[in-house]
């Protein structure tokens, strides 16, 4: 079996601004895969955890990804096992399974057991409504419908973590209004991005119920499970979460508090290997499964590899940045079309690298971390 003999953390910066943080691995034979860990304040916590831990990956057996996730995972425990370490290991564990599938020649959605469907209908998440007039939401939403198609939208109002109910009546004519910009049966979703407090999560939650809102994610600080638990009890409409939580523990405990439906993300909770153990603690728990996605090709296209396999998760995938921003670095970046993205059986995740693209938007090593 071949071994993996080359590990390298990329920090990639893109021209209208932001960075990734992206792991390469290589066999023996020169074969590489690619994974992507969490981009908080550029993923540069993650990548400097990779790079401690080169050392214990290389020399590993190339397809051993869930011996090694577990390995790395006890070994650095202590430097998590939430946040960086966690984004780090996903980072590790996409670019074992891209590189699995490229050396068996295997997409992954067919090595982690076959795909019920390749064609996922997305929904557009549109963010940075809480700054925004109640007629700009909607000529936001407008815009993206008509750009894209989507299957359903989610209107995101990204607040400042550090306040309370800044906007309750402006929420609620903002939630008013989209909805009669999209017509009655369109699913929407609301996301508070926890700047609630449980009394105004509940009456903004009323509303929701009353307009037929799919799902109300993040009302209150991730880390308030009792405040999960009392909206959750108090409302009809599914609370959603997990978009936060690294752990099963995490996880569990959402389940536990009354949120119905489970956000957990690839490029945060461990890769394939971690997020599918997310998946089957949510069939157990009969709750839904919407993972959280905001990283428009390599996570984005992990992402789906994943869902694709899911018998249980019906609900449409999150795409939250269809402009193109990290396009260049791929001859073959992913493209929605009539509200839909379709896999292929094209080796691993499928994506082909543009190498000179990727030399161009690197950091140089010698400025990493
Ligand atoms: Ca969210």
């Amino acid at each position: 079996m071949l071994n993996i003999t080359r590990i390298e953390p990329l920090l990639m910066h893109w021209p209208r601004g932001g960075s990734s943080a992206y792991v390469r691995l290589t066999a023996e034979d020169g074969t590489f895969g690619l994974g992507e860990a969490s981009p908080m304040y550029g993923g540069r916590a993650s990548l400097q955890i990779v790079r401690d831990l080169a050392g214990d990956i290389e020399g590993r057996p190339a397809l051993d990804s869930a011996v090694l996730h577990d390995t790395l995972f006890h070994k650095a425990i202590k430097l998590g096992p939430d946040g960086a370490l966690a984004g780090a290991l996903a980072a590790i564990d996409i670019a074992m399974w891209d590189l699995k599938g490229r050396l068996l020649g295997q997409p992954i959605h067919r090595l982690l057991g076959g795909a019920w469907r390749t064609t996922l209908p997305f929904y557009a998440s549109i963010g940075g409504h809480g700054a925004r007039s109640v007629d700009q939401t909607v000529a936001e939403v407008e815009r993206w419908m008509k750009k894209l198609e989507p299957a359903m939208v989610k209107i995101r109002f990204d607040a400042d973590k550090t306040t309370r109910d800044a906007d309750i009546e402006g929420d609620i004519a903002k939630a008013r209004a989209v909805r009669r910009l999209v017509g009655d049966g369109f699913p929407l979703a609301f996301d508070a991005n926890n700047g609630l407090s449980v009394q105004g999560a509940i009456r903004i939650g009323r509303v929701l119920e009353e307009l037929g809102y799919v799902w109300f994610e993040e009302p209150v600080q991730h880390y308030h499970k009792a405040g999960f638990e009392k909206v959750a009890a108090a409302l009809d409409v599914p609370i959603a979460a997990g978009e936060q939580e690294y752990t099963l523990g995490g996880v569990q405990a959402l389940i536990d508090a009354g949120v119905g439906i489970i956000q957990a993300d690839i490029i945060k909770t461990g890769g394939f290997t971690g997020l599918n153990h997310v998946a089957s603690l949510t069939r157990a728990a009969g709750v839904d499964f919407v993972p959280h996605q905001t990283q428009p090709v390599i996570g984005h296209v992990a992402s789906m590899h994943l869902v694709a396999t899911l018998l249980h998760s019906h609900h449409p995938v999150e795409y939250s940045d269809p402009w193109g921003r990290q396009d260049e670095v791929f001859n073959n970046p992913p493209s929605p079309r009539s509200g839909a993205f379709t896999l292929t059986d094209a080796p691993g995740l499928g994506l082909e690298l543009n190498e000179p693209a990727l030399t161009a938007r690197l950091e140089p090593a010698a400025q990493v971390p």
